[in-house]
């Protein structure tokens, strides 16, 4: 099309194949490493659907092992009560958590000197040696927040501690994405610097894509640049935005617009700690699953469409899975785009995302998950393809499905205005020379394009539409 300024990705698969890259790349090594203790065999084909395991003894596991949990929670003085009222706190335990290590796999994140590995397994926190062996210094500032701390620090520090060589610190954060900001990241340099901590220190991020994505810019900056490892306790930390180097903190007028791109060393992704995590955050991450799906995996979207039952009741096997290629994708993308530079690739991570950071930033950071406003963002997304006539109804109507299937949103909050969808999404980081540029879906599934060039009349229809609906529902 002349003066046609989009990008046009397409997926690189073969129906079934396991490895998603983009044509030319080649795909980030991955293998599992069986560990001599391993209970399960992990394979790269995708798992069916049929689970073997026994919902009794699922059950029993769970009570089990969430009696255990909130007996230390209660141990120390944890306030679970107010736990529980902020976090839906249900405790989910699908898999024992204290089981020893099975087969575990490894993303290798490709950027030259800069490359690291995601470790990706059942049980992994119990092999402190994944770690260590990834930390070049003496001391280790473990930053974590209030909710996660009661269930994995002391976990993670006797992992660093085992060894006998490293002097451990923690600083314990507040929690919510509201907490996403400069102040409250101060509080992780004033822990560096009044215990003294110099160049060597690592800071390690223990938790969600909040703590992590503050822990790595605290990171970026403490003396202008300290080693950084990420372990993410979310599926949305676990399959995003522990990846690729993307930290920062929100600022007043806009999502994560104040930030570096700052590598970790390492990334280990214990599966076990999503037992715990409430719903709607499991949920919140799926969102950014399907969105590989959607811009580069058309299998995979497929997979989800016949698998996301079992990831909803926590099939470990399900859930390994989903992480496992989520990650393949990301470390894809990110190898081929680090920067995200204007004609690059990794822009087509933010499907969705324009549409849901204004949400998140007009509703008040905290009130929606990240996660649910970029479903809602991605069906807007999906719509506003589907007017340009750039995907075809049967394609939109699946998105919406899925999404659904996934108890995710997709509608704005009735709150939202089109004038402030305007001029929120006006200050989006995709912006380039005044022009919004947009992650829209093009062709059939599995293909997206970055651009600027779409009719803004139809992205008028969508706004209007989706606002419109939005207040239509909340009077029935
Ligand atoms: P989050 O970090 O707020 O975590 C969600 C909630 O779950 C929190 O209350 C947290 O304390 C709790 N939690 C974490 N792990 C738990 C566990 N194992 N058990 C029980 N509770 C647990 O939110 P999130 O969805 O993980 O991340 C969202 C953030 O990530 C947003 O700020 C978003 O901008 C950012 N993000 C960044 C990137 C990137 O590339 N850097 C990508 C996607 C998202």
């Amino acid at each position: 099309m002349p003066g046609h300024t989009s990008l046009l990705f397409k997926a690189n698969i073969k129906g079934g194949s396991y490895s998603a890259r983009p044509i030319g790349q080649r795909a980030p090594r991955v293998h599992a490493l069986a560990d001599a203790s391993a209970i399960t065999s992990a394979s790269t084909s995708a798992p069916s659907s049929n689970s073997s395991e026994s919902s009794t003894s699922r059950a029993s596991v769970c009570a089990g092992y969430n009696r255990r949990l909130v007996q230390r929670m209660r141990e120390q003085k944890v306030d679970l009560s107010a736990a529980s009222r902020r976090h839906s706190f249900a405790l989910h335990a699908v898999a024992a958590p204290e089981r020893t290590a099975s087969a575990m796999k490894t993303v290798e994140v490709d950027l030259g000197d800069r490359s690291y590995p995601i470790y990706i397994g059942a049980g992994l926190l119990n092999q402190g040696e994944l770690l260590r062996k990834h930390i070049p210094g003496k001391r280790v500032l473990i930053v974590t927040n209030e909710t996660i701390a009661p269930l994995y620090l002391e976990r993670v520090r006797a992992a660093l501690l085992e060894g006998g060589k490293l002097q451990v610190d923690e600083v314990v954060l507040p929690d919510g994405e509201e907490y996403k900001s400069m102040e409250v990241l101060g509080k992780v340099w004033d822990k560096a610097l009044e215990s003294r901590m110099d160049r060597g220190v690592t800071f390690l991020a223990l938790g969600g894509g909040v703590v992590g994505d503050m822990t790595g810019f605290a990171a970026s900056c403490y003396q202008r640049g300290v080693h950084f490892v990420q372990v993410p306790t979310t599926v949305m930390a676990q399959v995003d935005s522990s990846v690729g180097g993307k930290t920062g903190v929100n600022h007043p007028l806009g999502k994560n617009m104040i930030g570096a791109f700052y590598q970790p060393r390492v990334v280990l992704v214990d599966t076990d700690t999503l037992a715990t995590l409430p719903d709607r955050e499991l949920a919140s991450g799926i969102s950014e699953v399907i969105k590989y799906g959607l811009i580069r995996d058309a299998p995979f979207f497929e997979w989800l469409e016949a698998n996301m039952d079992r990831l909803l009741a926590r099939d470990p096997e399900a859930i390994a899975y989903a992480v496992e290629r989520s990650c393949i994708n990301k470390a894809e993308v990110v190898a081929a785009d680090e920067r995200e530079s204007s004609e690059g690739v990794r822009a087509t991570l933010n499907l969705g995302h324009t549409f849901g950071h204004a949400i998140e930033t007009g509703t008040g950071y905290g009130v929606w998950l990240h996660g649910e406003a970029v479903a809602a963002g991605t069906v807007m997304a999906a719509d506003l393809s589907y007017r340009l006539g750039w995907i075809d109804q049967s394609l939109h109507d699946r998105i919406v499905a899925l999404m659904q299937r996934a108890r995710l949103p997709i509608l704005p909050p009735p709150s939202m205005t089109t004038e402030q969808f305007r001029s929120l999404m006006a200050v989006d980081k995709k912006v380039l020379a005044g022009k919004l540029r947009l992650i829209l879906l093009r062709g059939p599934l599995g293909n997206c394009v970055v651009t600027g060039d779409f009719d803004p009349a139809k992205l008028e229809e969508t706004l209007v539409h989706f606002t419109t609906a939005a207040q239509a529902q909340t009077k029935h």
